[in-house]
């Protein structure tokens, strides 16, 4: 981690256009939201790709200039500059500072991004008979044509919050594959995905849950809840 933190302060020294226009300050925070916000970069690209994305998806780097209050061609210089050693050397983090719900809070909402971004936990369709016949052949579909939906999601640690939930769809069975559970293309049949119980539980369409919070703080942070969207 050290010698992370050392290699992006040597890159951001050896261009002095972004060490004068970034305080230390907003490089750090840079660097806990791209961490955090993992998992968006990746699912903006290929999960054949393995490399850093070339560019920020236009609603993250918007959000990330304002967050950090630079400009949009210093924050995408930023990206250009550290992007290696932040996807190889930081592994993604799910710890949630103040600092960083505060910025999604305050800027990540208007631009599609919640607290919480939820995924299926699958980028392919888990069908048998969904498999890839020439290129990657005996590969499964990768999941495409993402659907967004806002939602609130309770949590313990930081209370009732805006979230993103994501939606993907197989292109051969048209499967539609939700953070929770997939449905068939009829819309009849709800399938929850093997494996632990998932950490943010499916209520309703716009409502998740931490699967920690008690009742007790539920009730407590339903009145709470904020109109966010
Ligand atoms: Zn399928």
């Amino acid at each position: 981690m050290s010698e992370s933190v050392a290699s992006i302060l040597g890159l951001v020294a050896s261009n002095p256009a972004i060490a004068h226009a970034i305080s230390f300050s907003s490089l750090s925070l840079f660097i806990d939201l791209i961490v955090y916000l993992k998992p968006i970069l990746s699912w903006s690209q290929s999960p054949y790709k393995f490399s850093p994305p070339s560019f920020l998806p236009d609603n993250l780097q918007t959000f990330l200039a304002s967050a950090l209050n630079i400009s949009l061609p210093i924050c995408s210089e930023l990206w250009t500059l550290l992007r290696d050693v932040l996807w190889l050397s930081l592994p993604s983090s799910k710890s949630l500072s103040g600092r960083v719900v505060e910025s999604l809070i305050q800027f990540g909402v208007r631009h599609g991004i919640g607290v919480y971004n939820l995924y299926p936990p699958t980028r392919n369709c888990l069908r048998t008979g969904c498999k890839y016949l020439r290129r990657h052949a005996g590969d499964q579909r990768v999941l495409e044509q993402p659907i967004t939906t806002n939602a609130v999601y309770f949590s313990r640690e930081h209370g009732p919050v805006p979230a993103v939930s994501h939606s993907l769809r197989c292109p051969q069975c048209h499967a539609r594959y939700y953070p929770n559970y997939w449905i068939d293309s009829a819309g009849d049949s709800r399938t929850y995905y093997e494996g632990p119980t998932p950490t943010a539980i499916h209520v309703t369409t716009h409502v998740f849950i931490d699967d920690n919070v008690t009742a007790n703080e539920l009730c407590h942070q339903i009145n709470k809840d904020k109109a966010y969207w």
